[in-house]
């Protein structure tokens, strides 16, 4: 353990066990100051916030007999490294879901499904990720996302500034989200992608060519 510089202490773990304890929270408190830990890598820069993080990936409704370490760990390295599976999942008392710890690179987009099984005996699976951290890819902290960066998004900035407004600019917050995630899901959507996404960019291209 030493230190990085005035606000970053370096800590060497020596297993993956001790490691994923460590990390898997996060953040911690020692008197009333919070402790936040970081992946250490190569290109780690004081200055930013690493977006690796360990994240809890489960698989409902996985077959029974996929309910081992060597499949589970098959499934959690599509997403990252994984590090270790929950207690009901090692035991088979929760079969209703698998659960196992990856380390994720959170800037990167994951597949919601994956196939699992041979060949001829194939079925989707559904993935999901449990408490994914906001992170911004333009200045780099974690707790927000690029729809609400102040350093994109001036205007949001503008409106917290001012006391009277910031039940305004959380409602703005909450309304940009609310439609970045339609928009999200909309394309992601095959039906509605070919119902809304296709006659917008028509009309866009139709008022281009009209201007
Ligand atoms: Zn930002």
């Amino acid at each position: 353990m030493g230190l990085l510089d005035s606000k970053h202490i370096a800590i060497q773990l020596f297993n993956d066990l001790d490691y994923s304890r460590v990390f898997a929270r996060r953040s911690y408190f020692i008197l009333n100051c919070q402790m936040r830990i970081f992946k250490w890598t190569p290109f780690f820069d004081v200055k930013e916030e690493s977006p690796i993080v360990l994240i809890w990936i489960s698989f409902p409704n996985l077959r029974l007999h996929f309910f081992n370490t060597k499949v589970l760990f098959a499934l959690g390295s599509i997403f990252g490294r994984p590090l270790k599976t929950d207690q009901a999942t090692a035991s088979r008392t929760r079969p209703s879901v698998a659960r196992v710890l990856v380390e994720v690179n959170i800037t990167k987009k994951y597949a919601k499904e994956v196939w699992v099984g041979s060949k001829t005996f194939k079925y989707l699976q559904k993935v999901k990720f449990e408490k994914v951290p906001y992170f911004c890819t333009h200045c780099k902290p974690h707790g927000h996302d690029l729809v609400d960066c102040f350093k994109l998004h001036s205007e949001l900035k503008k409106t917290t500034n001012n006391s009277n407004g910031k039940e305004t600019s959380r409602t703005l917050i909450s309304l940009r989200r609310i439609l970045f995630l339609l928009f999200r899901w909309t394309v992601s959507h095959p039906v509605l992608r070919r119902l809304v996404v296709f006659p917008l960019l028509i009309l866009q291209v139709v008022r281009r060519w009209m201007v």
